[in-house]
């Protein structure tokens, strides 16, 4: 996790910031959490165990700066609230989600699986693909798994 705060500070730096005490607390926040998808308040409401005087404007800032400097990206799975996620070391595009419709569970996959389908775009359509954002929506693996036992009780 050090290794990966380095690299991220060398990052702002090579943008001329600083990583100052409360962006640090930000980035940690957001490496320790991160196969989740958090929020901004998500983020403020952890931030502030560790460093209690910071505001939420000071880390939303902070998010803003890091998508800036893709060390996050910014993701939204239709419920109208944008989601911070940190990108992968050395990863050229975006990973993809798939969400559960029935638990709201989201769940990543890291291999691009996309090389044809970009393959397709950048020659029918002369278009020389960037980044993609792909989210399936669906049941997940643990709602198949539950469908038997119709106990539920959310
Ligand atoms: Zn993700
Ligand atoms: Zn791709
Ligand atoms: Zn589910």
């Amino acid at each position: 996790m050090e290794s990966r705060i380095d690299r991220i500070k060398k990052q702002l730096h090579s943008g001329s910031y600083k990583l100052t005490p409360q962006r640090e607390a930000t980035v940690r926040v957001l490496l320790e959490h991160e196969e989740d998808h958090l929020s901004a308040e998500d983020v403020f409401m952890l931030v502030k165990d560790k460093a209690p005087e910071i505001g939420l404007a000071t880390v939303y800032r902070t998010l803003e700066l890091l998508t800036e400097l893709k060390v996050v990206d910014k993701i939204n799975f239709g419920d109208g609230v944008s989601r911070y996620d940190l990108r992968k070391e050395g990863a050229a595009h975006f990973h993809h989600h798939l969400v559960c419709i029935e638990c709201g569970a989201v769940d990543e996959i890291q291999e691009d699986l996309l090389e044809d389908v970009e393959k397709i775009v950048e020659r029918d359509w002369n278009f020389k693909v960037k980044d993609h954002r792909l989210t399936f929506h669906g049941i997940c693996w643990r709602c198949h798994d539950k469908t038997e036992d119709k106990s539920e009780n959310e």
